[in-house]
């Protein structure tokens, strides 16, 4: 499922640091951080009926990921909030829409590692495209197990949302070059973490599994099914979930805010049953339509 260039956005505004700049004139200084070292977070949103849909999260776990990362003269809250309305209401974009949000260390005073070097404060990006679901709820996806392993706190912390990522981009190579969706990694124990670029969830008989939050992106996605689950009597645990529990899942599925919920319909050429598209996806699936309608920073009323 190869995103393909959308037309419709040939004359979007790009918001970079304070001002919209046509798509062909957005640029970022080569003495960024994020130039130099990936040294930037980042957020996907997605913008559903003039809402921005869990901005309050996906906020809060921006501005954590640039705390941990020691960043300095961080934008305030307000600040940045201000940027994605103007930048959402002068590309007149209130649906459908996908926002790449990051913040760098931002420019240096010359080429190096060292975050002394960076004395002007952060660099503020916020591109917004039309773009629908990547994945479809109904069809599905097939993965391969990647031979890399997603990194855990001990070398860098998946809980830090960062632009390094070069990992899970590592990983999605492989499943290409297998000619699939995406990749599963791995923790360090072998067990399941999460795929390239979304979280996995398992369910068997009437209980749902997700991978313990110690080796994926605690996602705001995930964290809604859980909410869901819990609110709908569904039994949901975190747990260490090896490959041969994936494969004899009743159901398998990830979780982004580029797709949603989507099944995984094969995982290293094992098919994995549907149940009829358990009842239990179905369910979950429609209340997240439902928080969809109603959550969210509103940019247009309804
Ligand atoms: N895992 C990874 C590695 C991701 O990059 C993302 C999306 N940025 C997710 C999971 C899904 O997170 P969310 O539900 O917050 O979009």
């Amino acid at each position: 499922m190869l995103q393909k260039f959308d037309p419709k956005n040939e004359n979007i505004q790009i918001y970079v640091n304070g001002k919209l700049f046509p798509r062909s004139e957005a640029k970022i200084s080569v003495f960024d951080s994020v130039v130099q070292g990936g040294d930037a977070v980042w957020e996907g949103l997605r913008v559903y009926n003039g809402k921005v849909f869990c901005w309050g999260e996906h906020l809060n776990r921006l501005i954590e990921s640039a705390h941990a990362l020691c960043f300095e003269k961080i934008p305030s809250i307000e600040e940045i909030t201000k940027a994605l309305r103007e930048t959402l209401i002068a590309n007149e974009m209130y649906d459908q829409v996908h926002v790449r949000l990051t913040l760098t260390r931002g420019e240096k005073i010359t080429s190096g590692m060292d975050p002394r070097l960076n004395t002007k404060g952060c660099s503020l990006i916020i591109l917004a495209e039309h773009k629908p679901l990547v994945y479809d709820n109904d069809g599905g996806i097939s993965v391969i197990t990647s031979s890399i392993r997603r990194n855990n706190p001990q070398f860098l912390d998946s809980k830090i949302h960062h632009n390094n990522l070069l990992n899970n981009i590592l990983a999605k190579i492989q499943a290409n070059v297998a000619g699939v969706d995406a990749a599963l990694m791995l923790d360090n124990d072998g067990f399941a973490a999460e795929l390239n670029g979304t979280n996995i969830f398992m369910i068997k008989g009437s209980t749902l599994y997700t991978p313990f939050a110690k080796a994926c992106l605690p996602g705001i996605t995930r964290d809604k099914v859980i909410q869901i689950a819990g609110n709908q009597d569904i039994e949901c645990w975190e747990k260490d979930i090896s490959l041969t529990e994936l494969y004899n899942a009743d159901m398998v599925f990830a979780t982004g805010t580029m797709g949603e919920l989507t099944p995984v319909i094969k995982i290293d050429g094992r098919d994995i049953k549907r149940q009829d598209r358990s009842a239990i996806f179905t369910n979950i699936l429609s209340e997240y339509h439902a928080l969809t309608k109603t959550n969210g920073l509103v940019i247009k009323p309804a």
